[in-house]
């Protein structure tokens, strides 16, 4: 069975998804994180993510590979294993930029499908239900309030001991809301057959189970 979940950035996806994944016995693919790893790449080479041809030459030197552990999903950028340092805001960044690029999307695509094609995985992302898993037989549409979204990533850094500025989250949040709605490809849309949650006003619990109901 194939679930997709899009949504925007910071709505719950990977928290829910996981906790649904581990309920079920799904395998969870965070599709956000291939392309956090390549924007990664970008950052630490110092390439002109503006410069296509750049990005191009990237791609080809890039190799991404995701591995289990205790169903805990690892991904490896060149053998290196990535999955702690992509999640720094300017990779999130980052990755909204390169991921307009048709170069960056076609790479990721293969492996988001062989992935989808051999487990049952609950699979999150933007362009998940729309694009790469249009036949999953259950799409869910997840969003929140860009101020509940804010609030949720500051209490995040707030608890690992940072002083973030709410300002600037909702900024980024809208920022990067409007760059992954209004890309040329594959753009955030909810799929037509997609069911709507908006968890502005719900606990992760009360999510977690109205998913499991639909499944
Ligand atoms: O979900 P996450 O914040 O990790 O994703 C980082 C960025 O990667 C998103 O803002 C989006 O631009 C891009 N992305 C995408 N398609 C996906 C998953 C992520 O374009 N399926």
């Amino acid at each position: 069975m194939n679930i997709a979940i899009d949504g925007p950035a910071g709505a719950g996806k990977s928290t829910i998804a996981k906790l649904v994944a581990d309920k079920k016995g799904f395998i969870y693919v965070d599709t956000g994180a291939m392309y956090r790893s390549i924007a990664l790449y970008i950052i630490e080479n110092d390439i002109d993510s503006d410069n296509d041809d750049a990005v191009k030459a990237a791609c080809d030197n890039i190799d991404i590979k995701i591995k289990y552990v205790d169903r805990v999903q690892h991904i490896y950028l060149n053998d290196e294993d990535v999955s702690t340092t992509i999640r720094r805001e300017e990779v999130g960044n980052m990755a909204s930029k390169v991921a307009t690029k048709k170069v960056v999307r076609e790479k990721l695509l293969n492996l988001q499908r062989e992935l989808a094609a051999s487990n049952d995985v609950i699979m999150d992302g933007r362009d998940i239900g729309t694009f790469v898993l249009p036949n999953a037989e259950l799409k869910i549409y997840l969003t929140a309030s860009v101020y509940t979204r804010a609030k949720r990533r500051f209490d995040q850094l707030v608890e690992k001991g940072e002083t973030p500025d709410l300002g600037k989250i909702e900024e980024d949040i809208e920022k990067r809301d409007y760059q992954d709605m209004h890309r040329d490809i594959a753009p955030l849309k909810q799929a037509e057959d997609a069911i709507l949650i908006d968890t502005s006003d719900m606990t992760i619990e009360e999510v977690v189970d109205k998913i499991i109901s639909l499944i």
